[in-house]
């Protein structure tokens, strides 16, 4: 079964993102997705939650401020703290049952990982819907995935709903988290997608600016 499914969406209990679990389940039906995986900030219990309130698949997860750059752990049981070096949080993401994606790794100003993408990675995301540059940071994902030989996935990083779908993985899997997980490690999965459209972008940072005052 091919799926087509977002890795890196963040929702409203993502102190910085607009999405509530509602429009996040309306976007990703709308973009044909067959299921996404929450990753907010430093916080699991919201992606806990929203899984276990709807039918529809989403993936528990959580984008982690490591000391050395962001790291999103998939189908994690309990939350990994911040603050630990790239390597500890990879081990501790393992620990709690799930795999550990180098998000964005090479893209300027989003707390990237770079050169601390290791061998020890399950994953890298080549494309990132959010990225800026968006061609360059491609390039730059594809090439330390080729050189891990690591599976390579796609995410919108979306934190607006109408952005939701730009990037997504194609996995070939059951529609089921674990199943979906354990086919991302073998690499039965392809990145896809293109780069949020700038008018979304700017709507997004318009509304934020917007709830701020
Ligand atoms: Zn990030
Ligand atoms: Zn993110």
């Amino acid at each position: 079964m091919k799926l087509k499914i977002d890795l890196h969406v963040h929702t409203s209990y993502s102190c910085d993102s607009l999405i509530t679990p509602k429009e996040l389940i309306f976007y990703a039906k709308n973009r044909g997705l067959d299921g996404v995986a929450v990753t907010d900030h430093d916080r699991l219990d919201g992606a806990l939650k929203i899984s276990e309130e709807t039918d529809f698949l989403i993936i528990p997860g959580m984008e982690i401020t490591s000391k050395d750059g962001h790291v999103i752990g998939l189908n994690v049981q309990e939350p990994v703290p911040p603050g630990l070096s790239a390597d500890e949080t990879v081990d501790r993401i393992h620990e709690a049952g799930g795999i550990a994606v180098a998000c964005h790794p090479a893209v300027p100003f989003k707390g990237s990982l770079r050169k601390h993408v290791t061998s020890k990675f399950d994953a890298v995301e080549v494309i990132n819907a959010s990225a800026f540059p968006f061609h360059y940071s491609v390039r730059q994902g594809e090439k330390i995935a080729s050189r891990l030989g690591k599976a390579r996935v796609a995410g919108s990083d979306a934190h607006y709903g109408p952005e939701i779908g730009y990037a997504y993985t194609i996995v070939n899997a059951e529609s089921e988290a674990d199943e979906i997980i354990e086919a991302i490690r073998k690499c039965q999965c392809l990145p896809f997608g293109t780069a949020i459209p700038l008018k979304i972008r700017l709507k997004r940072e318009f509304l934020a600016l917007e709830r701020k005052f």
